[in-house]
């Protein structure tokens, strides 16, 4: 069996090892566990749920997520919006982007017939009405602190309640419905930052004195790994709680991205060689394992031989991933059975986001090899 081979379904990943015995590294996904957390997030979050498609673009995870009642994307490139309306003709995309190439706005609005647009900046403004019109809803999204998030979403975009409110303002004597957004950070530990946003939020509402379409309380909603992280109702019943007290009655948005899909996918590699307490393996950070180190994530991980899980006392070891870099080695010290050897697999479990969809290619190492597996992966699935 090569990468090219389509179609590839399981039923466990002892069945993936016995009979592709890989040397390749093989990206899982578990379509019954995307189903399962898509319904989930659907049923509990109170307004309509997109998918951050960068979190995970693969065709099967997409198509698991549409399965489980997702039908609303938070796209950020021509290349997103143009996959799911490919996969998905039905499906509506939003263009949450604050900073879009001329081209890609010309193509979001006239071949693919957006109308939703994420804007922090006047000129942004601008250049997106000379381009789409003003029969659009204009979200405009506000910078908020950091809070207890592993990644800091707002240094980059977001504009400051005073700019933001201008924004709301302009974008509504120009003709254009409009909107408000915002994102906490990604890997949000602290469900009390959704209400700090939503506070500020109020504000920027309360200055601009416009009416808005819905308020987009972003991403950030975080996957379990090995954190001690709160369940998702509470983040919901923080988010109903500040929308009543802060007086939002209007439809509520949410873009997860990481808790809708980091565990229904794992990343299978091999051991090719021992070196005392170093192991090298086939896959790494210019692969599929870069948040390992970049969100120092501590990912649930098990050895597996040919006879089945491998047991034994652990011990601590050093993971290289294969390209010549020697910045290519896993952060964290790694638990793993003493025994251990070359041939050995090494499951990576809850690898879903920001995964595949970021590896490299660097040095001719690639993950290609995707297969479907059935059931909820309970080693894995807390
Ligand atoms: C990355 C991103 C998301 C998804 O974030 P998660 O932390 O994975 O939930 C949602 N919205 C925007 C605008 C993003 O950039």
């Amino acid at each position: 069996m090569t990468a090219l081979d389509s179609d590839l379904r399981f039923s466990s990943i002892a069945e993936v090892i016995e009979r592709l015995e890989p040397s390749y590294p093989v990206f899982c996904i578990f379509p019954d566990v995307l189903r399962a957390r898509a319904k989930a997030f659907v049923e509990g979050f109170p307004g309509t749920v997109l998918y951050a498609v960068k979190c995970n673009p693969h065709p099967y995870v997409l198509e698991a997520l549409a399965e489980g009642g997702i039908s609303h994307f938070d796209t950020a490139s021509i290349t997103e919006i143009a996959t799911i309306a490919r996969l998905m003709p039905e499906a509506r995309c939003y263009f949450n982007h604050p900073v879009k190439g001329r081209g890609a706005l010309d193509a979001a609005a006239k071949v693919y017939g957006l109308e939703d647009y994420v804007v922090d900046h006047a000129d942004e403004l601008d250049k997106l009405i000379s381009i789409a019109g003003t029969d659009i809803t204009v979200e405009v999204r506000i910078a908020t602190p950091k809070g207890k998030a592993v990644y800091d979403l707002s240094a980059k975009f977001g504009a400051t309640p005073d700019d933001a409110a201008a924004l709301l303002k302009e974008a509504r004597q120009r003709g254009c419905r409009t909107a408000l957004a915002f994102h906490v950070g990604s890997q949000c530990t602290d469900p009390s930052a959704f209400r700090v946003a939503i506070e500020l939020a109020a504000k920027v509402r309360d200055k601009a004195g416009v009416p808005l379409e819905y308020l987009d309380v972003g991403g950030g909603f975080p996957a379990i790994h090995k954190m001690n992280v709160p369940p998702l109702a509470d983040y919901f019943g923080a988010i109903a709680r500040a929308c009543d007290e802060f007086g939002f009655d209007i439809p509520l948005l949410a873009e997860p991205g990481r808790a809708l899909v980091a565990d229904g996918c794992s990343v299978l590699t091999q051991v090719h060689l021992r070196k005392g307490d170093d192991l090298y393996i086939n896959d790494g950070i210019y692969g599929c394992l870069s948040e390992i180190r970049d969100g120092d994530l501590d990912p649930p991980v098990r050895a597996v031989t040919r006879a089945g899980p491998l047991a034994g006392p652990t011990q601590p070891f050093r993971i290289f991933g294969p390209t010549c870099d020697s910045l290519d080695v896993l952060k964290l010290p790694f638990h793993l059975p003493e025994t251990i050897s070359e041939g050995d697999w090494i499951e990576f479990g809850q690898m879903g986001a920001y995964s595949i969809g970021m590896q490299t290619g660097f040095n001719g190492f690639i993950t290609d090899t995707i297969v479907r597996i059935a059931g909820m992966h309970e080693e894995f699935v807390y």
